[in-house]
């Protein structure tokens, strides 16, 4: 297996900052300790899931990323800012920041493609680049890969930098030094248990998707949410950022630098008469670059017609 040295790795960490990551880190592919499986599995077990009955899938790809990509050796693990720049106005229906711009999906897929196909032609070995396309623990990697910590709010939190970034990673059979795991915590402090609207971290552990407004705005496709969602949302209709934005590690959040993560003239603009004069083919346009054409018009539409104007 060949064994790239310190040179490349501090290479592919520069190429990622070139491309303008914010941290990018790399954890020996080993198999999930048996904690952080325990951790999960329990969460499972206790249906705090929800309705994202995909996270019960692919337990043994989860557990190991050498299934991912046969004889992986690291995990990089790489975030990227998405704190905006310009909020919506408050007529505007609320979307979560992950949702302002284009879809991350493409935007990451793009930088980690480029990125991959460096390492590869450096080190001469294979990648597999994963932007929510593999079932991978990312926090649990990027914690591994030193670039931060899981916080209470079961957001990555980069240290001086906060948690409004998105994750990514490449598998690849390249061995290259693994970073320091982080060790930091949210210690004391319980401001996001406090400031969630619905409840959804009441309990030690990871977060209720049964109670938190991201997960039902956004996973749940039901015709109808239980009747308390209408008076937890507010204007929110795509998302909820609330336990993110009380963080003291967001307090002094820097803006993104990339230019497709700022809001767009339809996330600037959204009311609710606006969604509901939406036909299907409105929606495929205005939405069709952005993470909020994973909800449909038909979710869309639910939650705007249950919330609150407040
Ligand atoms: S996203 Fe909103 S509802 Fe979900 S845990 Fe955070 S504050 Fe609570
Ligand atoms: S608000 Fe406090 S407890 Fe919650 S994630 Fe941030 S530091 Fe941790």
């Amino acid at each position: 297996m060949p064994s790239p040295s310190c040179d490349i790795a501090s290479l592919i960490k520069s190429q990622a900052r070139s491309l303008g990551f914010d941290a990018c880190g790399f954890a020996a592919a080993a198999p999930v300790d048996d904690e952080a499986v325990a951790r999960y599995d329990h969460w499972l077990a206790q249906g705090r899931h929800g309705c994202m009955q995909w996270a019960a899938g692919h337990r043994d790809l989860r557990r190991d990323p050498s299934l991912l990509l046969e004889g992986a050796q690291t995990v990089i693990s790489l975030a990227l800012n998405y704190y905006p720049a310009r909020l919506q106005p408050s007529s505007a229906l609320r979307v979560a920041y992950y949702a302002y711009g284009r879809d991350y999906h493409e935007v990451l897929r793009e930088k980690m493609t480029l990125l991959s196909t460096m390492i590869e032609q450096m080190t001469h070995c294979a990648t597999r680049p994963c932007v929510d396309s593999a079932p991978i623990r990312e926090r649990y990697w990027a914690q591994r890969a030193g670039i931060g910590f899981v916080g209470r709010n079961n957001c990555l939190i980069l240290p001086g930098k906060g948690s409004f970034c998105f994750l990514g990673e490449i598998v690849t059979t390249a061995q290259l030094p693994p970073d320091e795991p982080c060790t930091l915590t949210c210690g004391d402090c319980g401001r996001c248990v406090e400031a969630c609207p619905s409840g959804a971290l009441q309990d030690e552990g990871a977060a209720d998707c049964r109670r938190c407004l991201s997960c039902l705005l956004i996973e749940n496709h039901d015709d109808e949410l239980p009747d308390w969602v209408g008076g937890a949302i507010g204007r929110r209709v795509v998302g909820c950022d609330e336990c993110q934005l009380c963080c003291p590690h967001n307090a002094h959040a820097v803006a993104t630098g990339v230019a497709d993560f700022a809001p767009t003239q339809a996330v600037m603009t959204l009311t609710r008469e606006r969604i509901e004069g939406m036909t299907g083919g409105d929606f495929r346009r205005t939405f069709a670059h952005s993470a909020i054409a994973r909800l449909r018009l038909k979710t869309l539409r639910r939650n705007a017609a249950l919330g609150q104007d407040k």
